[in-house]
């Protein structure tokens, strides 16, 4: 059993972008008294500058962190989101919200949507969506902090601005920023292990612990340590996109837009300054230059940046810790950004080790645990993400080849079971819960053959009174928020 009984003082955090600073900000706040903490990072290579969605694990996370959401939200123009529109995804001009939250109310039996399916078929329920307060709000562009955390949400942001804002907060509790271009990396003969990154002016930055951020290129976990990637493409068939910038010529909605195109599809992002928008497609599927003319032909506003292509393989790094390197965000590896799950799961990473950080020196018993860890977390992730791929209605060869692929079993059998008896269980630890397996699996199509006799119990009238009570509950409380562009021009108004 590998074992390194050096004690963890000197941290080196290699890259700047979301995942560099974010790394750097949570240590230096929780440990930074016992840690010196160096991050390098390259202005001349600079950041993917996309990854501008969240989801609610970024509020809690700054929570930890004890970040002032205002000044937070003001500093990166960020907006609040409540969920994510698929538009077209089912089928051509039919459109479904994943929301945040829950839907209605379970009974310890059966989830609510056994009661929802009782009463479509009794003609006595409405919308999926009129049950579920976040899906309401974020429908009617409303938005307000409701006491006890009583109404979900995250943000958009923009994502150049949350590095520099956290660099700051970094810089303050003590890491120490080094600008230079890592040029080798150098590892100790005996142990295999990092020891040091050597700068272009030959400046050697010597650590305990290495923390890979560098993005795709993955210079310390990928390309030093040699640890496999291991490529999903099979499953998730897009491996490019195009981003680009607008000027915001309408208020923005507290969602993500995801819409589909006949090869993928395109996000739009509304921040306080500007809007986000690109395409995520497959190169197999359509070229760039009908990518670029179709993203270029959907969007409102001047444009502000040129259009940028980023290409990606999805998969994962087999080991994200190995040795005395962790890697972290797209070092590690990356799932295309439909349910926006990166920057989730580098604060996963970040909270993890924190959990495990090996004070008294690096055990293989920890790498294990973490690497274990990982892996269920993304495992169920992807088949999430996978899921809106293979149920679609949709009738281009794209859409027909995803849903005509083979999918892993865990996912196949999720699917069948929800397709057959209305039932959706969610797995210890993972992120996606039942109301967001049960709202996208309706919105993508699938409409349940049974329900839970637990709702056959309930005579037409009280499930008709069950359920109407639960709406109006909704919209009583949906019609007391205020806009969402008020709440945010009156709670965190940025600077123009
Ligand atoms: C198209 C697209 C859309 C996305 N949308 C979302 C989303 O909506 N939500 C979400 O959660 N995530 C999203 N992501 C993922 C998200 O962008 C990343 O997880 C996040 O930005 C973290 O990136 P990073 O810090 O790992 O890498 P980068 O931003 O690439 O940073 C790499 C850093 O390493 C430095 N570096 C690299 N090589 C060297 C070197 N030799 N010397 C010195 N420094 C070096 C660079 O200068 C940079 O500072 C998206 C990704 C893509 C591709």
């Amino acid at each position: 059993m590998q074992q390194d009984s050096k004690r963890v003082t000197r941290v080196v955090i290699a890259g700047g972008g979301t995942a560099g600073w974010m790394a750097a900000a949570a240590l230096s706040r929780t440990l930074g008294k016992v840690l010196d903490i160096r991050l390098v990072e390259s202005d001349e290579i600079g950041t993917v500058g996309v990854g501008e969605a969240t989801i609610p694990t970024l509020v809690h996370f700054h929570r930890l962190l004890d970040i002032n959401e205002q000044e937070f939200m003001a500093a990166t123009q960020a907006t609040f989101k409540l969920g994510i529109s698929f538009e077209g995804w089912r089928a051509r001009g039919e459109d479904y919200i994943h929301s945040f939250g829950g839907t209605g109310t379970d009974h310890f039996t059966a989830g609510f949507q056994h009661f929802w399916l009782k009463g479509r078929e009794r003609g006595l329920a409405g919308d999926y969506g009129d049950y579920c307060l976040e899906l309401a709000a974020s429908r009617e562009m409303r938005f307000g902090h409701l006491p006890n955390d009583g109404l979900n949400y995250a943000y958009h942001l923009d994502a150049s601005a949350y590095a520099r804002y956290l660099r700051r907060f970094s810089e303050h509790f003590g890491v120490q920023r080094i600008e230079a271009r890592i040029a080798r990396v150098d590892t100790d003969p005996v142990s295999g292990h990092v020891s040091a990154l050597v700068l272009d002016s030959g400046t050697r930055i010597e650590g305990d612990l290495f923390i890979d951020c560098t993005g795709f290129r993955s210079l310390l976990l990928g390309q030093t340590m040699g640890v496999e990637y291991e490529d999903w493409s099979p499953w998730l068939f897009n491996d490019s996109a195009i981003a680009v910038q607008t000027e915001a010529v309408r208020p923005p909605v507290p969602m993500t837009r995801a819409i589909a195109h006949d090869w993928g599809w395109q996000w739009r992002i509304g921040l306080q300054h500007r809007v986000g928008n690109g395409v995520v497609f497959s190169s197999r599927y359509v070229d760039d230059d009908t990518a670029r003319a179709t993203l270029l032909g959907n969007i409102e506003g001047k444009v502000l940046t040129e259009p940028r292509v980023i290409r990606f393989t999805p998969g994962q790094r087999k080991r994200v810790w190995a040795g005395n390197v962790v890697g972290l965000g797209l070092a590690s590896g990356f799932l295309e950004p439909i349910e926006s799950t990166s920057i989730h799961l580098i604060q996963r990473g970040i909270v993890r080790l924190l959990q495990m950080f090996p004070t008294m020196g690096i055990q293989q018993a920890d790498i294990d645990e973490y690497n274990a860890q990982t892996e269920d977390d993304l495992r169920t992730i992807r088949d999430f993400i996978i899921m809106h791929y293979k149920i679609n209605g949709r009738d281009t060869p794209y859409w027909q080849a995803a849903a005509a692929m083979d999918v892993p079993d865990s996912l196949r059998h999720r699917i069948e079971l929800f397709r057959e008896t209305g039932r959706v269980f969610r797995y210890q630890n993972e992120l996606f819960a039942e109301n967001s397996w049960v709202q996208c699996m309706l919105g993508q199509g699938i409409t349940p053959r049974a329900h839970h006799q637990s709702a056959d119990l309930m005579g037409d009238e009280e499930l008709s009174g069950f359920l109407e009570n639960i709406r109006a509950r909704i919209r009583r409380t949906v019609a007391q928020l205020p806009a969402h562009q008020d709440y945010v021009r009156g709670y965190c108004p940025a600077k123009a």
